[in-house]
């Protein structure tokens, strides 16, 4: 058992746990539950969400070596523990021919992390959607001595359980689906209008696109499975991607917001220079998970984001483009100009593209694509705003995430990545996730004393009380 302080990637969240522990098997993990029992308890992975999620005063437990994984190709499932990053599950999946249904743009979280957040792709349902039964340490309802149960479905605990942000317990062990390995077709192309890139989503399903912020341009990203092999310039292309996109472009946009920092060559850049050097119309085959990744973790940034229904798509995009126009100094003709307050007008300038991908609706409670209700099975379009700025520098950002939050929640229904920042509070959420009373039940039988909870999930989630809050994460 360590002292230590604890900081996750964005460096936006600090802490120092009272007590943080590494447990090396279930027996060592009750152990730990039943010494601690007067502290409150938090699980952290790889430490990647921006949100409070991992925070606590409390009993901190990294599950880092619950990490076996095994294989049932015959039923295509995977046992892995809850502390297996997502490569090093891909890796042996890879190696007997299967592969995830999905994937994130990185794969360095755990498979328990970012299930607990919702995390998804493009063209797919989130990784939640696809565990089939969770492995968990909690405590009983009756005797409130800690246990491990294992949750399976259909059943509300399922779906809880899925997308459960550690308020279940800590998840030790998942049963996830995984499907034969399969290769993606991508190319790129530039746009003028929203409709063109949507245009050509039936034909790449798990196509991902960008608006270019300052140009206000479209840059498609249009991916579909093949049985195509891979292409013989495949590895060209990887070497493409990695050093000039994961690299060379990054690091372009890191001095430009960090050294430079003047308005206009941003601005400049994303309109004049940006178009020219992103290569366009290369048809290439790959392995999925090689495919679907890149390094976007090279460099530390911030990320906020925000999911709308299908419906909502157009007329969002419209408003976030605006709200970055105000944020960043420049007069817009509608009402949105007077709703932000003036001293915000010109706090923030907004630098990276905004990435836009589209995730089918789960059977989870609370995950962000969670349905509306059971009719409306909708599609959601989750709407990524990144930020390079350094964490001492991060004011403007914060004021512009804060309100595009908000905002987007009350005009658009929009909910915010539980494993990015997120400044909704509890009535806002309570609006959004219509399950939610569901998912505070489950929460109740599994942690009668509510020992898994931190301050944040208390008040924006558990917590019955109305409340005003309107922003949480350290800053
Ligand atoms: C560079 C970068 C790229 C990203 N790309 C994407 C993306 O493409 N798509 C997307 O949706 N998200 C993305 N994210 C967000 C990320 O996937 C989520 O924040 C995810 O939750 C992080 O997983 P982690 O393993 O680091 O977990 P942590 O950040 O350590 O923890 C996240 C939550 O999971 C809980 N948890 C972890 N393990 C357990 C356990 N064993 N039992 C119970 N609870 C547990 C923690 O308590 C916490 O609530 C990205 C983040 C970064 C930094």
């Amino acid at each position: 058992m360590l002292e230590r302080q604890v900081s996750n990637f964005g460096n936006n969240v600090c802490f120092t746990p009272a007590v943080y522990a590494e447990p090396r098997d279930e027996a060592e993990l009750l152990d730990l539950l039943r010494t601690h029992k007067d502290l409150k308890v938090r699980v952290i992975a790889s430490g990647h969400a921006w949100s409070d999620a991992i925070k606590t005063d409390g009993l901190l437990i990294n599950v880092k070596h619950f990490n076996d994984v095994r294989v049932s190709p015959q039923d295509d499932t995977v046992h892995v523990g809850a502390g297996c990053q997502i490569k090093g599950l891909a890796e042996v999946l890879s190696k007997q021919g299967k592969s995830l249904p999905t994937s994130g743009l990185i794969d360095e979280q755990t498979v328990a992390g970012a299930t607990a957040t919702g995390t998804h792709g493009s063209g797919k349902n989130s990784l939640s959607q696809y565990i089939r039964s969770v492995r968990v340490a909690h405590f009983d309802q009756e005797t409130g001595a800690p246990k491990v149960s294992t949750i399976r479905g259909p059943s509300v605990e399922l779906s809880a359980a899925r997308c459960s942000l550690g308020l279940l317990g800590v998840i030790v062990e998942v049963e996830m689906e995984i499907r034969p390995a399969y290769n993606v077709l991508e190319f790129s192309a530039r746009y003028q209008t929203l409709e063109q890139v949507l245009a050509l989503e039936s034909e790449y399903p798990l196509q991902q696109f960008y608006l270019m912020p300052w140009s206000w341009h479209w840059f498609g990203q249009h991916r579909t499975e093949t049985t195509q092999p891979r292409s013989k310039l495949a590895a060209l292309y990887r070497i493409y991607w990695h050093l000039g996109i994961d690299w060379a472009l990054h690091l372009i946009i890191f001095v430009l917001v960090r050294i430079m920092r003047v308005k206009g060559l941003i601005r400049s850049f994303f309109k004049s220079v940006l178009p020219l050097v992103v290569v366009k119309n290369w048809r290439v085959v790959d392995n999925s998970q090689k495919m679907l990744t890149m390094d976007h973790d090279i460099f530390r940034h911030i990320e906020i984001e925000v999911f709308v229904r299908r419906a909502d798509l157009k007329k969002a995009l419209e408003h976030v483009k605006q709200i970055i126009q105000v944020f960043g100094g420049q007069a817009v003709s509608s009402d949105l100009q007077q709703k932000i307050p003036e001293s915000s007008h010109g706090i923030y300038q907004h630098h990276y593209p905004i990435c836009i991908r589209r995730v089918l609706a789960d059977e989870t409670l609370v995950s962000m694509t969670s349905p509306v209700n059971e009719n409306d099975l909708q599609d959601w379009y989750a709407i990524s705003l990144i930020c390079f700025e350094k964490p001492t520098r991060r004011q403007g950002f914060f004021g512009f995430a804060n309100f595009l939050a908000l905002y987007m929640a009350d005009h658009f229904h929009a909910r915010s990545h539980w494993g990015k920042y997120n400044p909704l509070g509890r009535d806002a959420n309570q609006q959004l996730y219509p399950r939610l009373d569901e998912f505070r039940s489950v929460v109740q039988k599994f942690d009668p004393e509510s020992r898994f909870a931190n301050e944040w999930l208390t008040n924006v989630l558990l917590s019955n009380q109305t409340s005003h809050a309107a922003s949480t994460g350290t800053r």
